[in-house]
């Protein structure tokens, strides 16, 4: 008999008192027959989500109570960390996401061999407001990395253990999850999803997320682009900047050699300036790569991720002993 892996649901929970009752509800219907914890986490809600939780003691719960508000990204970090499953399962508390698809987002990541199986949310029912930056990151995902993603801000997630444990999760970076395990070589995909409206609580983000999710985009790929040689990135602008301000002043220089008068010319000041700020970029250059040394060097992290290692056992003795 096909045993199904065992799965472990992580799910945020924020002033979700309307939603947790019938989210399990939703849960315990539709992986009839599976292996599995859902593993709540309370991120400090001010209203009963706790006591609703409690309330329905069931023995596939376990619930996390963080000890005050630290955002969805701190309150995944807390449930992967505990996670006993061999895959791991994100959905948001508010029902929005619809546990009838974890089944097929299961099946495909087993069978096609996915580290990472990600929705792309159908009609999404969220207002302008919450589509527009999505819309504005995927874009620049797409642009500036291999990765083609529809919607990666979509929290239902399949993954192996592995990948969502080797996940940083902290700030806002809940939303660059699939860009994350990319650029570390996982293997992703995405499949149509159901969405719905809320129907209880309100979303907890408001237009200020635009500008959060732009800029931590931007320092994702530059960290992941850069951040084994940042020298690559300022050494090269500086080399650029230092090579115009050269030419520019070797240029005067010939036509104060010809006779003409350069002191009152800007481009004298245009060429200096270039110079130093060249001399400046590549000496940031060097300081932030011996940093990042420091970096991998005295946290033993390496620049490389195993995806598995393969040994062969010997057969036989060799019969050429070579030493
Ligand atoms: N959430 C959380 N902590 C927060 C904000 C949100 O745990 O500080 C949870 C929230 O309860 C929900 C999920 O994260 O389960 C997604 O939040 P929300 O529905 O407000 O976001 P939206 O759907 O508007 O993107
Ligand atoms: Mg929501």
């Amino acid at each position: 008999m096909y045993l199904s892996p065992f799965l472990s649901l992580i799910i945020p929970v924020y002033n979700e008192e309307g939603n947790v009752h019938l989210l399990t509800e939703a849960i315990t219907t539709s992986l009839q027959g599976y292996r599995y914890e859902i593993i709540f986490i309370d991120d400090g809600s001010t209203d009963n989500t706790k006591k609703e939780i409690i309330l329905l003691n069931n023995p596939d719960i376990v619930l996390i109570e963080l000890k005050r508000n630290y955002g969805q990204s701190s309150a995944l970090a807390a449930g992967i960390a505990q996670a006993k499953g061999s895959y791991i399962i994100t959905l948001d508390g508010d029902l929005q996401n619809d546990p009838s698809d974890i089944k097929m987002m299961l099946n495909i990541a087993i069978h096609e061999q996915w580290d990472l199986v990600t929705g792309i949310r159908q009609k999404r029912k969220d207002t302008f407001i919450r589509t527009l930056p999505s819309k504005i990151a995927n874009y620049i995902i797409r642009k500036s990395t291999n990765l083609h993603i529809t919607d990666a801000g979509c929290a239902l997630k399949v993954m192996t253990a592995e990948t969502a444990k080797s996940i940083p999760l902290y700030g806002e970076l809940h939303r660059f999850i699939a860009l994350n395990a990319h650029m570390d070589g996982a293997r992703i995909t995405e499949v149509p999803v159901k969405h719905h409206a809320r129907k209880y609580g309100a979303s907890k983000y408001g237009l200020g997320r635009t500008f959060k999710v732009i800029n931590d985009l931007l320092l994702i790929i530059f960290q992941k682009k850069y951040l084994q040689k940042p020298l690559y990135l300022f050494g090269n602008i500086g080399m650029i900047l230092f090579c115009s301000g050269l030419f520019i002043n070797v240029y005067l220089l010939l036509i104060k050699l010809l006779g003409s008068d350069i002191g009152n010319r800007p481009l004298l000041l245009l060429g200096t300036l270039l110079i130093l700020v060249g001399i400046q970029f590549f000496t940031i250059g060097i300081v932030t790569d011996l940093l990042m040394r420091t970096y991998y060097e005295s946290q033993e992290k390496t620049p490389y991720k195993i995806r598995k290692t393969i040994t062969f056992e010997k057969t036989k003795e060799p019969s050429l002993h070579v030493s």
